[in-house]
């Protein structure tokens, strides 16, 4: 394990949504779809960028609870913002025990590239303008291989009703969905044409109000434990997974087990696998592929060392704090939208345990946390900052073994959710007859069925 600080990730929606039934506060909203002038104009700041981090804190004060989304600037198309960071406040969420939903909130993934039309709370804080309407996801389209900027739509579970009239022919075009290039272009020539008006408006609306790169409380919040990033990628620029698992098929590591430090470790190594192949509502499994004398292969087959074969470690005069490495290598040529973010496909995952902190490895339990939490590398995951997370960047030592927690959970079903749900009635699919049925006579048919879940 390495300490790296990890980034983050909003929980689905559909997940919150069941969540907050047992405590919390909803609101809905009725929007109409504002006018690009209108956004253009209104936004104290127009951003494009990628989502790296995303947690969650409870305002005591208000009693309110915020989800905190840090983004890395890629461009400040308006707005006086020189850092490459940038926080924003958002409310609702989920903190331990409790959360909100405010319907038609944006809702944010990690990796996510996004477009934004930014203002400001009273404090200065950012959140997004108009709620999701100020929201555009950037994708490419995979017939041209452009990227087009798309308006977030509201999660057709939110039942929230919408009163979507576009902006009459008075107020201006309403873009839902454009080429990137042509909307900026847009937005350039829009925003200069209408330079005075929006100088006015932000002299009028914003004069005393601040643009903060990040919220007054942030800092001291994710210091202190009270605002909880969650799960994070293990690339968040470059988000990485396996593709099998969505046709059905496992992801499969080879052990080489030269050098491994107690003989019954491939127990631990088949636990730490198990450990993420049986999560409701993900439908990775990661299974062993056997024994091997390879190190990495190039054919593409996985692999866990121990021998140090791949020269990642170096000899270290004390017993090394660094016991284990995971990852894996991708490939861009390969895409697939998934929870809304563009994942490269992985092609070659890697676990190597370091021979020289081996005199640290006391029990069978820490090692199948450390395999359970490389294994979570070599997945797709990288480090929560959630404390309680498996993926949390230190080792527990707990007694936890091949476990997983709620946060790793959250993450490895975000990376593969199940999506054949598998609807509509129960329905026998098979075609063969039934046997005639004999008093007395015992047979066995197999039967195959679809559906009913
Ligand atoms: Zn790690």
């Amino acid at each position: 394990m390495k300490n790296r600080f990890g980034e983050a990730c909003l929980r689905s929606l559909a997940a919150l949504a069941f969540l907050i039934c047992a405590v919390s506060a909803t609101e809905a909203t009725t929007f109409t779809v504002p006018a690009d002038d209108d956004l253009i104009i209104g936004a104290r700041a127009i951003v494009r960028g990628r989502v790296v981090s995303i947690g969650t804190g409870l305002d005591e004060r208000q009693n309110r609870i915020f989800t905190y989304v840090t983004l890395r600037i890629e461009e400040a198309i308006k707005g006086r913002i020189t850092g490459r960071r940038l926080t924003l406040k958002q409310e609702g969420g989920q903190v331990a025990g409790r959360g909100s939903l405010i319907f038609g909130s944006p809702q944010f993934s990690p990796g996510e590239r996004v477009l934004l039309y930014l203002d400001t709370w009273q404090d200065g804080s950012f959140r997004v303008h108009q709620m999701f309407l100020g929201k555009f996801s950037i994708i490419e389209d995979p017939e041209t291989g452009r990227d087009m900027v798309v308006r977030s739509a509201l999660d057709s579970n939110a039942g929230v009703v919408m009163a979507q009239s576009h902006a009459d022919k008075a107020r201006g075009a309403a873009t839902d969905r454009s080429e990137l290039k042509a909307y900026l272009k847009m937005v350039r020539a829009r925003l200069q044409a209408n330079r005075e008006v929006a100088a006015s408006f932000e002299a009028a609306h914003y004069s005393r109000i601040p643009m903060l790169a990040e919220p007054p409380e942030y800092r001291e919040g994710v210091g202190g434990g009270g605002i909880q990033p969650q799960f994070t990628l293990i690339a968040p620029s470059i988000p990485t997974r396996w593709f099998e698992p969505d046709s059905g098929q496992p992801v499969t590591f080879m052990v080489n087990l030269e050098g491994a430090p107690v003989p019954g470790i491939i127990d631990d190594i088949t636990a730490s696998m198990a450990a993420w192949s049986a999560v409701p509502g993900c439908n990775l499994r990661v299974t062993s592929g056997g024994a091997t004398s390879e190190c990495l292969n190039r054919g593409g087959g996985n692999v866990i060392v121990f021998n140090n074969c791949d020269g990642r470690f170096a000899p270290t005069p004390g017993c090394s704090s660094i016991i284990a490495l995971g990852g894996l290598s991708w490939d861009t040529s390969q895409s697939r939208v998934v929870n809304g973010t563009t994942f490269f496909r992985a092609v070659l995952g890697f676990i190597s345990f370091n021979p020289y902190s081996y005199c640290s490895f006391e029990s069978s339990c820490n090692i199948r946390e450390i395999a359970t939490h490389e294994l979570g590398h070599a997945l797709g995951l990288g480090h929560s900052q959630h404390l309680d997370a498996t993926m949390f960047g230190g080792a527990h030592f707990d007694g936890r073994c091949a476990s997983i927690r709620q946060d790793d959970v959250n993450g490895i079903t975000f990376l593969y959710p199940v999506t054949d749900t598998g609807g509509g009635p129960l329905a026998i699919t098979t075609g063969s007859q039934l046997p005639v049925a004999r008093r007395s006579a015992l047979y066995v048919q197999v039967l195959e069925a679809t559906g009913g879940r």
